[in-house]
């Protein structure tokens, strides 16, 4: 999502504001799992939407996507729980019954839950039947660049270590990371503190301190990493019409490893 705001501000989190976090992050987990579970040839964006809503519902947990401002056009405000983007799309991607999702399709899903007053943020790729080869490598690079990328989330280390981490992983496979849309630091809200992109220099960006919280999302292309936006206002698809993958947890930094909390 773009962001709400330039609050540079980087709040450290308790422990037990950690948990509650680790809370809204099971939720978004269990969205996504059931999202997986049921993403097959034939259905459509829109039914997994309706279950990212339902999971959340079942939890007492509220969308944070849904009603978010568009901050980049001032148009409609996002009208779904979760984003959902097919192929070429890369985040911000409207849910559609008129959506259907084809074998061989790769199918990114990102969703946040507010609870308690806490926020989970996370998004996963997933295949739509048998994919190409070529979309599984897409797929496992950008996973794994997102767990290469949160492992350097330790004291002693800035917020580029983890971005610089992230591109190096990601380009020595020939791809490409994207530019305009960045990780974040999230908490009561989704957007808060610094960004945390994934392209960057070692030894740069914020100092990590025990208790941050931080959404690190590599948005990783087969071609460009340019992007474009489509006349719905919302939807973000690669310039060149080529693939996009994207995965995404919220982690805290500990005096340890960090800790991610966006898992089932
Ligand atoms: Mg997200
Ligand atoms: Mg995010």
């Amino acid at each position: 999502m773009l962001r709400a705001n330039r609050k540079r501000r980087i709040v450290l989190k308790s422990k037990q504001e950690i948990e509650l976090m680790r809370q809204a992050g099971n939720i978004v987990a269990q969205a996504l799992d059931e999202i997986r579970r049921n993403t097959r040839p034939g259905v459509t964006t829109g039914e997994m939407n309706d279950i990212a809503e339902d999971v959340l519902r079942r939890h007492n947990a509220t969308p944070v996507f849904k009603g978010y401002p568009n901050h980049r056009t001032g148009g409609s405000p996002f009208p779904a729980a979760i984003t959902a983007c097919v192929n070429e799309e890369l985040v911000h991607g409207i849910p559609s019954y008129d959506k259907v999702l084809q074998e061989g399709d790769i199918f990114s899903i990102d969703c946040g839950a507010y609870f308690k007053g806490w926020v989970g943020d996370a998004a996963t790729t997933v295949p739509v039947g048998k994919i190409s080869e070529d979309a599984q490598r897409l797929l496992e690079v950008t996973e794994q660049a997102l767990y290469k990328g949160i492992a350097q989330g330790r004291l002693g280390n800035r917020t580029e270590d983890i971005s610089a981490t992230v591109q190096e992983f990601v380009e020595q496979y020939g791809y490409s990371v994207v530019r305009e849309y960045t990780g974040h630091g999230v908490g009561q809200n989704m957007h808060e503190g610094t960004q945390v992109p994934n392209f960057g220099k070692h030894g740069r960006g914020a100092r990590l301190k025990k208790g941050m919280t931080i959404a690190l999302e590599p948005m990783v292309n087969v071609g460009t990493w340019e992007t474009r936006l489509l006349d719905d206002g919302w939807t973000v698809i690669t310039a060149d019409g080529k693939l996009s993958a994207h995965f995404e947890h919220s982690f805290v930094i500990t005096d340890g490893e960090p800790d991610i909390l966006t898992l089932l």
